[in-house]
């Protein structure tokens, strides 16, 4: 495995490429999730790329860049023995410049969900796509639809502002008792850990209430929410995949998606039914 970190290096060290680039960005504390992009990325292409970034950018004052988990040492054995061809570790000097050209997520869509409590925080994940994008030039990018707003962004960015990438976007992986696998799973003692169950469990109840053909979202998302009682609920929503609220469940167009505090530690989770 190569282990690159000026963004100019990695750009020349594909420039000849004719293989088929998969690559997926992270932020590293790499768990079974990101493995998982990465098996994917692995089966569709002939050559995979991983980044490994912390992106200053898409954190706001008072969040948890410094206290972020950082296992660089074991993400690198990760990443060798999952097969990938590159590790791109770029530090943030390399990436960003004073005065900086940069994106805007849209003003609705970006700015609704995790973007009510976290405002900017999608112009900051648009630009470091964007430029990570630019420097590797993949055939595919991986993205987990567990962060389905940032997927739905990046997917849009992508049709907007017509670039040739192919987003390809994979399912959540989760603890054999529902835990969705984050790298903020860190932050949880052991009692906490217990209290987030109830995110999975409220999805869950959820797509039991659609299997019963309760598709009525204000009756499912109530029942979601006396369910995650006594967490402290960011939104409850059910969305269609255009990501617009919609008033049933349609199975086949319907996501829906929990944010809830458990401690100081803000989960996300949702459901594609
Ligand atoms: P992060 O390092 O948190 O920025 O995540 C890097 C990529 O891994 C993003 O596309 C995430 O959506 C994806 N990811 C995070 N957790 C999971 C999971 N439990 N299952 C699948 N993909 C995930």
């Amino acid at each position: 495995m190569k282990i690159i970190s000026s963004p100019l290096e990695l750009k020349d060290y594909l420039k000849n490429n004719i293989k088929t680039i998969g690559f997926v960005p992270t932020m590293g504390a790499l768990h079974k999730g990101h493995i998982s992009l990465i098996e994917k990325a692995k089966a569709q292409n002939e050559l995979v790329v991983v980044s490994i970034f912390l992106n200053p950018t898409q954190f706001l004052k008072g969040e948890d860049l410094d206290t972020y988990p950082k296992k660089d040492e074991a993400d690198k054995k990760i990443c060798e023995l999952s097969g990938v061809d590159v590790l791109f570790f770029p530090h943030a000097k390399d990436m960003y410049g004073d005065d900086e050209v940069s994106l805007l997520a849209p003003k609705v869509r970006g700015f609704v969900l995790e973007g009510t409590s976290r405002p900017g925080h999608f112009n900051g994940v648009l630009t470091v796509v964007m430029k990570l994008l630019n420097i590797v030039n993949p055939t595919r990018a991986y993205f987990g639809k567990k962060d389905a707003q940032q997927l739905n962004l990046i997917e849009l960015m992508v049709k907007q502002l017509f670039m040739s990438v192919e987003i390809i976007a994979v399912d959540t992986l989760r603890e054999s008792d529902g835990l969705a696998l984050s790298s903020r799973n860190a932050y949880l003692n052991e009692a906490q850990r217990k209290e987030a169950l109830k995110i999975s469990a409220s999805l869950h109840l959820a797509s039991k209430m659609v299997s019963q053909k309760i598709y009525d979202s204000p009756t499912i998302t109530a029942k979601m929410r006396e369910s995650l009682f006594p967490l402290e609920i960011a939104y409850v929503e059910i969305l269609n995949r255009e990501f617009e609220p919609i008033r049933h469940v349609e199975i086949g167009k319907s996501i829906i998606l929990v944010e809830a505090k458990v401690g100081d530690t803000r989960l996300l989770d949702n459901i594609w039914l």
